[in-house]
Order: C-alpha cells, then structure tokens, then sequence
C-alpha cells in the first residue's frame, strides 16, 4: 500500500515537472514566434521549414508563400546562398553575413546573416538564421559615398590648378634665391599633395562600391615600384621613419598604378601608426608562381576583434593612440577590393602594443615562372 502511495506521489511529481516544461516550452515558442528579430530555419536541400512572424513581415509574405518554398527565391545573389548553404553544410557558423533579400513588393532589404546548424547524433536537422535588416544603414552609407564622391570631383579642379601656381612660384622662388618663400611653398606642395592622394582615394572608393573598375595588368618589377612609393612617402611625411626594403629583381603581373595604392596606403599607415622613429620593413619572399609582399611595423598594432572589421569601409580603431591619428577609414577598404580584383586578399598578424605585419601574395610575371 505504501508502495503504491510512493508510486502515485511520483506520478504527480512527474507530472508538475511535464506541465511545467510545457509551460516553458509554450513560452520559448511564443517567445521565438514573436520575436522581433527575424529567425527562419531552412533544410539541408536550402527548403524554408520554419519562420517567424518579424521574418515574414519584413518580407511581406504569408507563411504559406514562404516555408515550404527553397530559399534561394528569396535571396537577390545565387552565389551568395549556395556560399551560404555550403559553408553551412561545412560546419561553419556565421557571423554578420552580408545579402540581399527579394520582398513581395519586389523590392531589396539588404541584412546580415548569422546561422549554425542544429545538428543531433552528427546529422543535420535544420538552419538556425538570424538577419538584421540594414537596408537603411547601407541607403545612407550609399548616399554618404556619393556625396564624398562628388564632392571630391569638385575639389579636383581647384586643386590642380593651385598645384601648378605653386609650382610656378616655387621656379621663380629658386631662380630668386629666395629660401624662405621656397620652403614655404615646399610646404604647401607637401599639403596639396595629401589632399590630392586623399581625393583620389574617395573617388576610388567610389568606384568599387560601383563596380566600375577595371585592371590594367602588365609586368612590372616590384622592386621598382616600391623604390617609387618609397621615395614618394618620404616626401608627403613629415614623421621620422626607417624604411628597409628587401626584394628580388623578378617582375609580377598586376595593375601597377593599383598595387602602387596598395602599397603606398600599407606604407603610410605602418608610419601613421607607429611612434616617432618607427622601423619599417618591407619583404618579397618568391613562392613557385606567387610573391608574398609584406609590410612589417613596430607601431601600435590592433587588437584581434578590432583586426576582424579593418578592411570594412569608414572603420576606424578606436581607442586613444589611434584617434588621435588623422584619417576616414578607407586605405585599407581599398587596399582590400584592389586584391580582391587581383584574386588575392590581405592578411593581419598583429598584437596590441606589438606592431603589425600585413602581407599579399601576387602573381609572378607568367614567364618567369
Ligand atoms: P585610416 O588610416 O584613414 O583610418 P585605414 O582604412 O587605412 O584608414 O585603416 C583603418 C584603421 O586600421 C585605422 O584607423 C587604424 O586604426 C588601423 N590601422 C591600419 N593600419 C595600421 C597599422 N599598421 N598599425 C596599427 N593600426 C593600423
């Protein structure tokens, strides 16, 4: 009889508890179902099996017009979901992907995409997607470039024709012997050239959010081209540096005014960012149809989360040594689409405090290899 009572009070327990866990899954469901944040989950084979009300409103479709369906109807880009579905398949957990989303209206919602897989006993269940629409961030980060833009194409103009009236009195300066007027018009050269090099990079900046670029490759000698960029950046700046070069006589095949800003915004960012008496080192190493170029420095170095967002476009490192530098945020934006345009990508390995080390790899002149 005691057993039984033992028994039943068990049964009650077990109960409470299975109500109770009910109850709490009733609420995660209600809580997921109506969260703000967009969620959907999709299958292996990209099939919508699941989404949120947030989901469905922000795309303007009816559950029934939307789960069941794949979710590549949905995206803007083909390669952008199969990259997606593939890297997901692969394991790969993602943070903060970019794509494009098609409405029922027809219109685009620009988002990020953070997704894992739920996986049980090692198999695939389903997606688990989170976006973020920032469809008007990237309205006004686009209105913000092409205002930049045009800006800068104004400013152009003015520029040149003040650069050649300084010029022409910086000859009549030294035909009078005049060192003071020289020395200030050396100044102001030095001046209008970095606000050339910066409108330039605004204007180029421009162009590859455009897509309106195009590569002129030819071979070139590397070495070369970093004596050019050298002596360039010793003119533009005023800070004490130790510039060291170490490269073979081989030539590459690339776009060399292009890979000229590649290195010429690496270089000057390793002063920029370095203390006074900075040392700089660049180096060549040959692999069989590559060449690893390398731009070291003993500066301030960069934090790894900070090293996750600079090649982002208007990303700055904040913090107190690097604020108090001047610049918008753009040098290594380029300097990334400029590789990406070469097939190839720039690389970080840097500690805070420790100075920084950013290399590429290009390729060899095909001849040479
Ligand atoms: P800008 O220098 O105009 O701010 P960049 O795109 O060239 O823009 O660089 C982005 C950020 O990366 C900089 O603001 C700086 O904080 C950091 N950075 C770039 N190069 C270096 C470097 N060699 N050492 C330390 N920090 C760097």
């Amino acid at each position: 009889m005691d057993d039984l009572k033992v028994l039943e009070a068990e049964l009650e327990q077990y109960k409470l508890k299975n109500k109770e866990l009910e109850e709490r899954v009733d609420e995660l469901t209600d809580f997921v179902e109506n969260a703000s944040i967009p969620l959907h989950w999709v299958d292996e084979n990209g099939i919508i099996l699941w989404a949120n009300k947030a989901e469905l409103d922000a795309l303007g479709f009816l559950y029934d017009e939307y789960v069941g369906q794949p979710i590549s109807n949905f995206h803007a880009d083909s390669d952008t979901i199969n990259d997606i579905l593939s890297r997901l398949t692969n394991n790969e957990t993602l943070n903060n992907y970019p794509a494009s989303l098609k409405t029922k209206d027809g219109s685009l919602r620009h988002v990020l995409i953070s997704s894992n897989v739920l996986r049980k006993d090692g198999k695939f269940v389903h997606t688990r997607c989170f976006t973020k629409d920032i469809t008007e961030i990237k309205k006004e980060e686009e209105r913000k470039i092409a205002f930049v833009a045009m800006v800068s194409h104004e400013l152009k103009t003015p520029l040149t024709s003040l650069t050649s009236y300084i010029q022409i009195l910086m000859r009549r300066a030294k035909k009078e012997d005049n060192d003071f007027v020289l020395n200030a018009l050396n100044r102001a050269e030095l001046q209008a050239k970095k606000m050339a090099n910066m409108l330039s990079d605004f204007l180029s900046q421009a162009k590859y959010q455009e897509g309106k670029v195009t590569l002129h490759r030819e071979n070139f000698v590397l070495k070369e081209l970093i004596a050019e960029i050298a002596e360039d950046v010793n003119f533009t700046t005023t800070k004490n540096f130790k510039l060291t070069t170490s490269c073979p006589d081989n030539s590459v095949f690339a776009d060399r005014d292009k890979i000229g800003q590649v290195l010429t915004n690496l270089i000057t960012n390793a002063i920029k960012y370095s203390n006074d008496d900075g040392v700089i080192t660049i180096k060549c190493e040959n692999h069989p149809d590559k060449v690893r170029i390398s731009v070291i420095d003993n500066g301030i170095g960069i934090s790894g989360s900070d090293q996750e967002r600079l090649f982002e476009r208007f990303y700055r490192v904040n913090n107190d040594k690097s604020s108090k530098v001047e610049g918008f945020g753009i040098g290594l934006y380029l300097v990334s689409e400029i590789l990406r345009y070469h097939h190839s990508s720039i690389k970080v390995i840097s500690e805070k405090g420790q100075g920084s080390t950013f290399y590429f790899d290009l390729d060899i002149n095909p001849s040479e290899v």
